[in-house]
Order: structure tokens, then sequence, then C-alpha cells
């Protein structure tokens, strides 16, 4: 406006050249206009502040393109570039790109030297407002420090709205928060799928697998754990709680089917004994007794028959009753020859049947064969024999089966059966079906199942428990279940005795 005063007063001297000065003034008002710049302009690609037409090489401070508004920032009339600036009135920083135009909803790496080898990863909204604390993102989480805004990286430990706060991950490379499970630095840890706070202690997954993370560091544990007075066992790879038998470190452990905690002492089975040692855990060579004990007779090869009493139906009971009491006992497998009335061989004769039921025996690894009876047969007798074999061919067995015999007659006894003896019984001399010999040329064993389980390195023995056709007995042993239940446990914890065998 000086300008057009000035051509104003140059008017009033010059009336002669009026209309070429109303001419030359109209020009000259379109040209000062033109040139009176405000603000931000650009002059070939160079960003200056103006104020009455000229630029001001002292603005500080924002300056917003109208056509664009994008945002500047000048100090002292130049332009910010690449460049950090604090804005006094936003109490807020902001970053000015290399046009010069303020960073919006953008991620910036600021970097601290020529090299840009290190610098800072800092995230602006879309005022350009640097962004401090939690900001989800690119579809994730991530975490800018409170004062300085730089993106975190690696572990940290953020507010998660209670007192107790999170530890959280936040990626190496993009600083995203992780979910779910992570290998970082040789160690497997597990994130909330939401929130992603760090999982501490035990962790059940959709699979129903138990993991364990450290309570103070979060790493999966591996291996052998000791935790609340128990022994526990995470795989070596996959961190997942073994359960059952499981095989580490030289030797077998077991852990509870359900709570996966080691257990100790004897164990039962799929029809076995176990040990673990009760310090260690750790399973030991048991010597697992197996008895097979032998319901003498079946439905097809009957047994004596008395006072409406049918033998194999009565040794059934009994060896039942044994078999139950036995396996009370850690230490021993018990097998039955039949579980049945039926006969377990069909179509076989009575020398066959016997022969297959001591073979049955050997398949099962039995150490101990007995065959389980009743008498009859033998005028004014009472009570119980049994036979063990004799001391020809292979002479252990007649020690050991003299020795059981004896610890089953001691619990007959003591339940009031009287004491026919225990005995073994050779062959007659009439070789009538070539089986009253050794291969050895001694005189063998009478007895079918003690002479074959002999041969199988088995000790078989027979025990005829009372007289079907003496009344006494019959009236105190025989002729109700109970009294034959207590012959078959009576028979149990003779055998027990004989192994040393010892209840939990
Ligand atoms: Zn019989």
């Amino acid at each position: 406006m000086k300008g057009l005063k000035k051509l104003c007063r140059i008017s009033a001297f010059g009336g002669i050249l009026a209309v070429g000065i109303v001419v030359a003034l109209l020009q000259m008002k379109l040209t000062a206009l033109a040139e009176e710049r405000e603000g931000l302009y650009c002059d070939n690609g160079e960003w200056h502040y103006y104020i009455n037409g000229e630029i001001d090489y002292d603005y500080n401070g924002l300056a917003v393109d109208e056509a664009t508004g994008k945002k500047y920032w000048f100090d002292y009339g130049v332009p910010a570039r690449e460049k950090e600036a604090y804005n006094p009135e936003t109490d807020a920083w902001y970053w000015f790109e290399a046009d010069g135009s303020m960073a919006v909803d953008k991620d910036v790496f600021i970097p601290v030297n020529e090299e840009r080898t290190a610098g800072k990863w800092v995230r602006y909204d879309c005022d350009g407002n640097m962004i401090k604390g939690e900001d989800f993102r690119y579809g994730g989480w991530y975490w800018f420090d409170l004062s300085t805004g730089e993106m975190k990286k690696g572990f940290a430990y953020i507010p998660d709205g209670t007192d107790e706060g999170k530890w959280v991950y936040y990626d190496e490379i993009n600083g995203q928060m992780h979910h779910g499970e992570s290998f970082i630095c040789g160690g497997w840890y597990r994130f909330d799928d939401i929130t992603g706070k760090m999982q501490h202690g035990e962790y059940c997954s959709e699979e129903e697998n138990w993991y364990l993370y450290d309570e103070i560091t979060g790493i999966m544990q591996k291996g052998e754990v000791f935790r609340k007075n128990n022994w526990y066992y995470y795989d070596e790879i996959t961190g997942i709680m073994q359960k059952g038998e499981v095989y580490h470190h030289g030797n077998s452990y077991y852990y509870d089917t359900q709570t996966g905690i080691m257990q100790y002492g004897f164990m039962y089975r799929n029809d076995k004994w176990y040990y673990y040692n009760e310090t260690t855990g750790v399973m030991e060579n048991y010597n697992n007794v197996v008895v097979v004990l032998d319901p003498g007779h079946d439905s097809r090869h009957t047994g004596a028959s008395y006072y409406g009493l049918k033998e194999h139906e009565i040794n059934f009971k009994i060896a039942l009753a044994c078999k139950e009491e036995l396996e009370k006992y850690p230490g021993v497998t018990v097998y039955l020859t039949h579980d049945t009335l039926a006969c377990p061989f069909a179509g076989s004769s009575v020398k066959t049947d016997l022969e297959q039921r001591t073979d049955y025996a050997a398949s099962v690894g039995a150490s101990l064969f007995v065959s389980l009876h009743n008498n009859a047969g033998v005028y004014g007798f009472s009570g119980f024999e049994i036979y063990y074999p004799n001391s020809n061919y292979a002479s252990e067995y007649n020690g050991i089966g003299r020795d059981v015999s004896e610890c089953i007659a001691q619990e007959l006894r003591n339940i009031g059966l009287n004491d026919n003896g225990i005995c073994s019984k050779d062959s007659d001399a009439y070789d009538d079906d070539g089986t009253n010999w050794y291969p050895d040329g001694s005189r063998a064993d009478y007895y079918n199942v003690i002479r074959n389980s002999k041969y199988h390195g088995i000790t078989g023995i027979i025990v005829e428990h009372a007289y079907m056709d003496n009344k006494y007995d019959v009236a105190n042993f025989l002729s109700d279940d109970e009294m034959l239940i207590e012959m078959g446990k009576a028979d149990a914890r003779g055998i027990a005795a004989y192994y040393g065998l010892r209840r939990n």
C-alpha cells in the first residue's frame, strides 16, 4: 500500500499524463497485489514464509500449505527437513520429511548418526503428534516409550489395567507384540492370544497338553522339574508334561496318568507288578513272580461228585478266590489255566488237556503252577494233601515245591483242615504210556502236571484241599462259597509267604 500512495502523489502533479497513468496505475496495482505475499510459498522447490510480501527470515514455528493441508516447520525462516521439531504450543514432537512436510500417520526412523546405523523408530498419528504408550497398527500392538516415543523391542513390562502389569514381547525386527507360542533367544515362551501377557506357571493347551513356564523368566520348562514337592517330567523337545511310563536319562519312571506326578513303590498295571524306587522313582528290575493257578478239571473233564458237589465247580471257586487274594500282593502276576468252567482246550483227551495246561503256564512265563483239587475215595480220610515234584531229573523243583507246599500247608492247617501231609509221588513201574521215566532214566513224577511243569522249568504242585465224600469236610469246608473262598485265600497266603511278598 505504501507503493500505491506514492503513485497517487505522482499522479497529482502530472495531469497531462492522466489517462496513461491510470492505465499504469491499474497495471502496477495488479503487480503489487501479486507480489505482496503472506505466509507459505514454494519457489522452485524451496519453501519460504512471507510477511508483507517479503521472506521472513526470523520466522519460527508451523506453517500450513492451504492447497495441500500439509504442515511445515521453520527455524528462523529455514524449513525443517528430515528433522525433529518440538512445538512448545502443543508440547509435542513432530517429524518433518525430506520435502519439509510434517510426517503424519506413519512410522519414521530417526537416526542419531550420519550413517543412520543407530536411532529410534517412532510413530506419528494423523495430526503428526508423536505416539507414546500402546498403539494398534498393521494388525498388531506396539509400545512407544512414554518420554522418548521410541518403539519398544524385546521384552517389556507394561501396565495392563491392574496393579500387576504384564510382561509382553515386542518383535526385535518389526516391534509388533507376540502372541501364542514364541521362540526367543533359545527359549520357548507363551503369550496370551489376546492380551499378549506372558504365561508363567502351568498352562493347559486346547489339546489338553500341560506345559510349565518358569515363574520368573517365563521360559518353557523341559525335562525333570521339582514343583510343589513333586517331580514332573516335561518332554525335552515339546515341553509337554509326560504321563504314564516314561523312559529318560537311562531309566524308566512312572508319572500319574492324571496329575503327571512321579510315582514311587509298587504299581500294578497291565496284569503286572512294577516297582519304582522309593527315593529316586527309578523303575527297578523287579523279580516279578508269575503264578499259574489251575482249577482242576472242567465241565468236559469232570472230577469227583458227592453230596451234590461237583469237583470242577468247587475247584474253580477256590481258584478265583486264590487269584483275587494273591493279586493283592505287589510283585506277582496270576493267571488261570481256564477262566470259565468250560474246557479251554476243546476236543482234547485228559492227557493232552493236562499237557496243554502246563504248556499254557510256560507260555506266560510261570515259575509256579498250582493245580487246585479236592479229594475223594479214601475211606475215613479228611483234610488236605499237597504233592510236589520228586527229586529226580531236575532236583531244584523238589526243594522249591516242598517249601511252597509247606507254606500252603501251614495256612490250610490254620483254617482248621486236617493235615495229611505233603509229599512227592513217583510214577509206577509200568510204563504203559511212555511217561513214567525221565530222559535220564530216573522215575518220573506220577502226576502229569507236575511232570510236565518240570519239563517246562516250572515248579508244579497239586493241592488236594478236602475230601468231598467226608461229611466233616463237606460240612466245614466244601458246602458253601464262603468256606471255599477261605481255602482259596489260605492258598494265596501260603504262596505269598513262600515268595516273601508283602502287601503295600
Ligand atoms: Zn481232581
